[in-house]
C-alpha cells in the first residue's frame, strides 16, 4: 500500500535491519526498542491491524504465528518473551500495518502501562 512504512520495509524500498523473511512475513528491529530484543513481525500483505484480518488471511496469520517461536528462539529468547499487537488508538497502535512486537531479554511487568 502507498505510504505504508511497513509495506516500505517489507518491500525493500527502505533498507532495515532484517531478522528474519519468507514470501509471506517479514520481521525487523524496532527503531526505538523498549527492551534489549525488541523486533516487529508484520505480514507483507498490507492488513491495518487485527480488526482487518479477515478469514481469506487465515494462511498468512497461522504461519506469521508459527514464526515467533522460530524468532524468539534465533533471537535467544529461550527464557521468555512477550508478543504486543497495540489494536487501535486507545491500545497506541501508531502504524497502520498489523504488526507484533517481540520483546525479550529483560523482566516484563504485568499488567502493561
Ligand atoms: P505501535 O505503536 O504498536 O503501532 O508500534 C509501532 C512501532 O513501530 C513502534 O515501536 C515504532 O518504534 C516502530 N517503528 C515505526 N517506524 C519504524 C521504522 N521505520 N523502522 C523500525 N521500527 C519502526
Ligand atoms: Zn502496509
Amino acid at each position: 500500500m502507498d505510504n505504508c512504512i511497513f509495506c516500505k520495509l517489507a518491500n525493500h524500498e527502505i533498507p532495515t535491519n532484517v531478522v528474519y523473511e519468507d514470501d509471506k512475513v517479514f520481521c525487523f528491529y524496532d527503531m526505538e526498542p523498549q527492551a534489549p530484543v525488541h523486533v516487529l513481525l508484520i505480514p507483507k500483505k498490507h492488513i491495518a491491524c487485527l480488526d482487518d484480518l479477515k478469514a481469506e488471511d487465515v494462511e498468512i496469520i497461522s504461519h506469521l504465528m508459527l514464526k515467533v517461536k522460530e524468532i524468539a528462539e534465533k533471537l535467544g529468547l529461550q527464557e521468555g518473551y512477550r508478543v504486543v499487537s497495540n489494536n487501535g488508538d486507545l491500545a497506541g497502535q501508531t502504524v497502520k500495518h498489523l504488526h507484533f512486537h517481540i520483546l525479550g531479554k529483560r523482566e516484563m511487568k504485568w499488567p502493561p502501562g
